[in-house]
């Protein structure tokens, strides 16, 4: 079985018509969950894309924020049922830097039944990463990186699969001449681009500490970046915007764009 990358998500904080941005890479051997989106919609979501919670043994969280943490909760609530259940077995490894496992662990603390909270201790492992941290998932390897955001400390990777392809995910940050050394001539970049430049007026991504497709498009073509799947998009218009995306960064970026929908599966 050769690997996916499984889009859950692919909307921004506030899109209506996507979960919030998500997706997981799958082998027959291996599984790893990235970010969460931001409610119990997580449960939907990955059953919509085939993938059982009861298989999720590894999840990074990219940052703090609420539309990418907030289903890590909903998920280790899930787990702590099923373990008492026997529907669960080992543990969920939670990778994400001091600020995402602080939040986390607060957060379930006050929000779950104490025998819950209790509970964790089994079957949740929290794992803190730090910028220039390795570490490998099975035959995966890692190196955790800041992403350089303005607004909020968020940590990409850059993951080298076992046949060499390098992927990079930027969590919703977009490339940007700070972060854009960690993306240098990678086969995939994951990154965030919030609208179309031409759409920039509707939308207002500067505002919001996002950019657009043709910010991308201009940077991945100067940093050799082979393809870029951009997510944490607006969702107006989910029939149209693959094409439109397309059609802007094609003036700047000679390699190939995807703009996923919900559920959709790419072939690695
Ligand atoms: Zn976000």
């Amino acid at each position: 079985m050769e690997t996916e990358l499984i889009m859950i998500g692919t909307g921004s904080a506030f899109s209506r018509h996507s979960y919030n941005s998500c997706f997981a890479i799958k082998s027959e051997s291996f599984l790893l969950l990235v970010d969460a989106g931001g409610g119990n919609g997580i449960f939907a979501a990955l059953q919509k894309s085939g993938i059982a919670v009861a298989d999720i043994h590894h999840l990074f969280i990219t940052h703090v924020h609420a539309d990418h943490v907030l289903g890590a909760i909903w998920l280790i609530r899930g787990v702590v049922n099923m373990v008492k259940d026997s529907l669960y077995s080992g543990k969920l490894n939670i990778y994400g830097n001091k600020s995402v496992i602080n939040a986390i662990c607060r957060i379930c603390q006050m929000t779950f039944l104490n025998a819950d909270y209790d509970k964790m201790a089994d079957c949740i492992k929290f794992v803190e990463v730090c910028n220039d941290d390795i570490f490998q998932i099975q035959n995966v390897s890692f190196r955790c990186f800041d992403v350089c955001s303005v607004n909020v400390e968020q940590t990409g990777f850059r993951m080298t699969l076992e046949g060499g392809t390098e992927i990079v995910c930027l969590g919703d940050e977009s490339l940007t001449l700070r972060n854009s050394c960690n993306a240098v001539n990678c086969d995939i970049l994951i990154c965030g681009a919030f609208c179309r430049y031409a759409d920039k007026e509707i939308y207002q991504p500067y505002e919001k500490y996002h950019s657009t497709v043709r910010d991308v498009a201009v940077l991945a073509e100067m940093f050799n970046i082979r393809n870029l799947v951009l997510v944490h998009c607006e969702d107006d218009d989910l029939t149209h915007r693959q094409e439109l995306y397309q059609d802007e960064a094609a003036d700047y970026y000679s390699g190939m764009v995807i703009v996923p929908t919900d559920g959709e599966r790419l072939r690695l």
